[in-house]
């Protein structure tokens, strides 16, 4: 099967880095072009992470010697997958969706936007048809789609089935953010060290209002949001990778824990035997009572489910559990990596 060209966009950066190593030997995809700021382009990319690459493995042998080039239009490839800094993406996606690219994109800039599909494709592959609608009304020969907030992505895995199985009326998720959530070099080592920042910039929003969308109904091109209340607390900590939240939730229909427990075990939609990035169950729940942790849980499966522990009783809700999720893996790279095979799986690509 001819592969078909990747280009990756903020290719230097910290979901940059994670993208060029988990497409070394991708089944579907070749990576083409590896783009970045004027600063780096000219380059090679093993020039410009010498100082930087922040992953266990090696930079693999395919990159190093490719010259990074400017991020604009011209590429040579068929897809770009976006992890540039939210202050550049909106006019360098749309100028790419405009030159005929598909944009698969990490950037928070088009997400809410009403005809931009917003995807976790195990919850909501259907949003894919907003795309006819997006070309229609812009004009774009190519076009964006988006992945969600690396905290929503992973909270909304673990409430979809729950969703399904019992309903849900309210949710309160606490998160616990790992450092490279905020990119490279991050949050200086001063005011982290030792501490928590009870602060992230605009995430609270993101973790209230993009569910909404993810879980909302899909009609006439654009999605009726789906009717949950979401309360939000974010936090910074001295953690490198993968971000834990603490969830409540009101359940619409009484449950067993036992029943709970079930749900999130039996969660294997059926998308994720045609994608070959999607792990079969998206969902791993962990009957430990210590568990999830960062240190030991967060590159389960590659970094690409979401892993659940500690369901209980709630005294004002009616159960609470734990959530951790690789943020780089399955909260970002992992999937652009995966709204981009559901674009071939659906004949958006590739043909
Ligand atoms: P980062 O480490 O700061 O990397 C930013 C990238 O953007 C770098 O490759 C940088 O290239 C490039 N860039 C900056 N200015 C540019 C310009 N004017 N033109 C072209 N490229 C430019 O950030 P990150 O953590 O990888 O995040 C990337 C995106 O993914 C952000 O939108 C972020 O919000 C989102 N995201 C991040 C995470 C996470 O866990 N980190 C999770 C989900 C989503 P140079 O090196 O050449 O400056």
């Amino acid at each position: 099967m001819r592969r078909i060209g990747i280009g990756i966009l903020g290719a230097t950066g910290m979901v940059g880095q994670t993208l060029v190593r988990m497409l070394e030997s991708h089944p579907w995809f070749e990576v083409t072009e590896l783009a970045a700021s004027g600063d780096s382009a000219g380059k090679t990319y093993e020039e410009v992470m010498e100082n930087r690459w922040n992953v266990s493995q090696a930079i693999p042998e395919y990159a190093r010697n490719m010259k990074l080039r400017e991020a604009r239009p011209g590429l040579g490839c068929e897809i770009v997958l976006s992890a540039l800094d939210s202050s550049v993406a909106l006019e360098i996606e749309e100028s790419f969706a405009k030159a005929g690219y598909a944009v698969s994109s990490n950037a928070k800039n088009h997400r809410m936007e009403r005809d931009v599909p917003l995807l976790i494709p195990e919850i909501n592959a259907d949003h894919l048809s907003m795309i006819d609608e997006q070309r229609r009304r812009r004009g774009w020969k190519g076009f964006i789609v988006t992945d969600p907030n690396c905290s929503t992505i992973h909270m909304c895995l673990a409430l979809k089935p729950l969703l399904d199985d019992f309903g849900l009326e309210k949710v309160m998720v606490t998160t616990l953010q790992a450092l490279s959530g905020a990119g490279y070099p991050g949050v200086p080592s001063m005011d982290i060290v030792d501490n928590v920042v009870p602060f992230i910039g605009d995430e609270e929003e993101k973790l209230e209002n993009e569910p909404l969308k993810i879980f909302g109904r899909l009609s006439g091109g654009s999605v009726a949001s789906a009717k949950i209340r979401i309360s939000a607390s974010c936090n910074r900590v001295a953690v490198r990778y993968g971000h834990t939240e603490c969830i409540s939730v009101k359940l619409a229909k009484k449950a067993q824990k036992e029943e709970v427990i079930a749900s999130f075990r039996k969660f294997m939609p059926r998308i994720s035997s045609l994608l070959p990035s999607a792990p079969k169950a998206p969902v791993a729940y962990l009957s430990e009572r210590n568990r999830p942790q960062p240190k030991l849980d967060s590159e389960r499966e590659g970094g690409m489910v979401s892993v659940v522990g500690r369901l209980r009783e709630c005294g004002i809700m009616d159960y609470k559990f734990v959530v951790l999720g690789n943020n780089l893996v399955r909260g970002a790279a992992g999937a652009a990596i995966l709204n981009a095979e559901l674009l071939k799986e659906r004949g958006y690509v590739g043909r």
